[in-house]
């Protein structure tokens, strides 16, 4: 990031004798912003210790000086030009097997809607940069060499890590691995990121942890959390990922225990609504359709109620990630949606 010149009001709350609203002249260069969290921070300088958040920095402690207040300031607002404009992109990874071909897709209804129906599914992976930090959504199915896919369940075209390496990113620079749920065509290539801090829903996370997991949840693909090798943390609500509101997992139970989609706020193209697997497919998310095999009937329908709340409040682009009819609503890799 290149250095951010500062010129912003602030509005300073503190016991010094000057605090109001300041501008903060002359514009000052920031040395190292990328080493500051888009979070609050909290430092200590000198004798005055100093809270940032988004929008707003509290000094403690005793009176000060204008002059004072300006040079903190002038320090301080760097930091906080530099948390509220964190860079943030989103990337279609192609998670989908080898020449899929339109799918028979009764078994995501429980009402017998789609009786006669094939639809074109594909499977998405997306890669989120924000600042200097990388979370990947969802890992797709598993690569055939892994051993991990099921009877005849599919293998992934071409593995996360190589769409990576085509961006020059390594595995060990993935933050977050982020799943919507525990399904094998959302989880297949986590063991790809042994360094990454697995984000999950607390009900699937159980789920998958239990003594005898139930039928259909397999922790195979990720046995290397499940067993304590690997950082993870499971989410019982929403989470806000970078904590500035950029990146929230979404809690959105009922296709499983713990589903989860993610809100991903761009300054660009504007709010996107990944859907996990909420929906499958357009038919499915427009009647709120509910397979056969959710977890819960009930739990999906609230989901569907929230989101598409949501999705209306913020003029969202929802993208359902196994519709190969969504997959042009973002830019096609290896461009990124800014
Ligand atoms: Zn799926």
């Amino acid at each position: 990031m290149k250095p951010t010149h500062a010129s912003l009001p602030l509005r300073v709350a503190g016991e010094g004798q000057d605090g109001g609203t300041f501008r903060v002249l002359p514009p000052v260069s920031c040395p190292q912003p990328s080493a500051l969290s888009p979070q609050s921070v909290f430092l200590q300088l000198g004798e005055f210790p100093i809270s940032i958040g988004p929008g707003k920095i509290h000094l403690r402690g005793p009176k000060m000086k204008k002059t004072s207040y300006c040079l903190l300031l002038s320090v301080l607002a760097c930091a906080g030009a530099s948390a509220q404009t964190a860079e943030l992109t989103l990337t279609r990874l192609d998670c989908a097997a080898p020449n899929p071909t339109p799918s028979d897709v009764a078994r995501f209804s429980d009402t017998y809607a789609y009786q006669d129906k094939k639809v074109q599914l594909t499977a998405s992976c997306y890669l989120i940069k924000h600042g200097s930090d990388y979370l990947i959504w969802d890992t797709g199915y598993p690569t055939k060499e892994s051993g991990l896919a099921q009877g005849n369940a599919p293998t992934v075209q071409t593995p996360i890590v190589q769409h990576l390496a085509k961006l020059n990113v390594k595995p060990e620079q993935i933050k977050y691995i982020g799943v919507s749920h525990y399904h094998g065509d959302h989880i297949g290539q986590a063991g790809s990121f042994p360094a990454s801090t697995l984000l999950i829903g607390k009900g699937d996370w159980d789920a998958l942890t239990a003594a005898q997991p139930a039928a259909g949840v397999n922790p195979a693909p990720v046995k290397h959390w499940v067993s304590g090798g690997g950082k993870v943390e499971s989410v019982p609500k929403d989470k806000d990922i970078f904590g500035d509101g950029s990146v929230v997992m979404l809690d959105m139970p009922g296709h499983t225990p713990g589903h989860h989609s993610l809100l991903v706020k761009l300054k660009e193209k504007g709010t996107v609504l990944l859907t996990g697997d909420l929906a499958h497919f357009h038919e499915n998310y427009d009647s709120n359709g509910v397979p056969s095999f959710n977890t819960s009937r009930h739990e999906t329908l609230a989901s569907f109620d929230r989101f598409k709340a949501m999705a209306k409040n913020l003029k969202a682009t929802v993208i359902i990630q196994h519709d190969a009819r969504d997959i042009d609503k973002l830019p096609a890799f290896p461009a990124a949606a800014k």
